[in-house]
């Protein structure tokens, strides 16, 4: 028997260089597959939930209720609520259906109706805080969770909902950063004040 020669240098080079080009080739094709994906609209959630996680938090609030001035909500987060509990948002008032808006760009993380709330929707914002629509009459047609709204989106219709029963109807509306609940209507304020100071320059 012949002892195996041992492998030329020459062929060595040759099934390097193939395997180089075949890494190539398939870095690109996948490189274009995963720009393709990123574009398509099923990915649209997910690039906003990127955008959203980098965003800082809110410093101005767009109005959740259609036609309501800032002014007129009343300061009532942290009042006592029962024994136990504190008011973690604010009330807004308005005639039963009118339109519930998205405060702020968001995902739909959940439309539910339950416990003290009542018909709700809940939507991830900017630095992932999580912005609570409670009492609804009714939600918005065709509404989903995962969808991505933008501010001013409608979301539902103001009603009376959950524990709200037989009072006015109103939305309550929270926000909830990583540390819990905090005062959303300084920052309703300041978005009414940018509001009309943009109406004036125009
Ligand atoms: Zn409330």
């Amino acid at each position: 028997m012949q002892a195996p020669s041992p492998p030329s240098p020459r062929r060595d080079y040759r099934a390097a260089a193939n395997r180089l080009v075949g890494w190539t080739v398939f870095l690109l094709l996948a490189g274009f597959a995963a720009s393709w994906a990123w574009r398509q609209p099923f990915m649209a959630a997910v690039r906003m939930g990127l955008e959203l996680s980098r965003m800082p938090p809110p410093d101005a609030l767009a109005m959740p209720v259609r036609g309501v001035d800032a002014a007129r909500v009343a300061d009532t987060y942290g009042a006592a609520r029962g024994r136990d509990r504190t008011h973690e948002g604010v009330d807004i008032f308005a005639p039963r259906g009118t339109e519930v808006l998205s405060a702020t760009p968001g995902i739909v993380a959940s439309i539910r109706e339950t416990g003290l709330g009542g018909r709700q929707v809940w939507v991830i914002g900017p630095a992932r805080q999580r912005h609570y629509y409670a009492h609804l009459d009714d939600w918005a047609p065709d509404l989903a969770e995962g969808d991505v709204v933008l501010t001013g989106d409608v979301l539902g219709y103001v009603g009376d909902t959950g524990n709200a029963r037989g009072t006015p109807p109103h939305l309550h509306y929270g926000v909830y950063a990583s540390g819990g609940a905090y005062d959303p209507l300084p920052l309703l304020r300041e978005g009414a004040r940018r509001a009309a100071a943009l109406e004036t320059a125009q």
